[in-house]
């Protein structure tokens, strides 16, 4: 048996390591030749623009209303260090509010309108005297949520609103 030229296998893989040489391209649409490095934050933003396009016709989706845009919680949107770390004392629940209390050993004050201890929990989510101003901002009944769910902007500027931003 004898072979005219190389078999096809052979010359694949030569097509292969010549491609490989020339720096991993891929040819697109209109046969721009692109480097590997140079796409991936194109393919990043086409997925999110595709979460994006099939989030927003979830129409019916009552979060929807509350995050319309996705995917911005943590990096895209203009938080600063300062907001930052307050955002997650608030979320790990330690806030300079609690130590104080802790540290001290007195009782934390009570809240009188909801006749309880005042807490993040409460300030977030419970207490009565800021309802109408959280309205505003998000509804929830869970921490968890409000820290998934909600933007960070949100709740930043919620807890600016009822003046308790410099308390944690
Ligand atoms: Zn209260």
């Amino acid at each position: 048996m004898q072979f005219l030229g190389h078999p096809v296998g052979i010359r694949g893989n030569e097509e292969a390591d010549t491609a490989a040489k020339a720096g991993l391209q891929l040819t697109v649409s209109n046969n721009t030749r692109i480097a590997a490095t140079d796409y991936t934050a194109d393919v990043s933003k086409l997925c999110h623009n595709e979460w994006q396009r099939s989030w927003d016709e979830q129409t019916t989706n009552k979060l929807h209303s509350i995050t319309p845009t996705i995917g911005t919680n943590k990096s895209l949107e203009q938080v600063t260090r300062h907001e930052s770390s307050v955002l997650n004392r608030l979320r790990f629940g330690h806030t300079r509010f609690n130590h104080f209390y802790l540290l001290t050993a007195d009782a934390p004050p009570g809240c009188s309108s909801c006749n309880c201890q005042v807490s993040v929990r409460h300030i977030l989510l419970e207490c009565v005297n800021f309802n109408a101003v959280r309205d505003q901002y998000f509804r929830t009944t869970s921490l968890e949520e409000l820290f998934d769910k909600v933007s960070a902007r949100r709740i930043l500027d919620f807890i600016k609103d009822i003046h308790l931003f410099h308390c944690f």
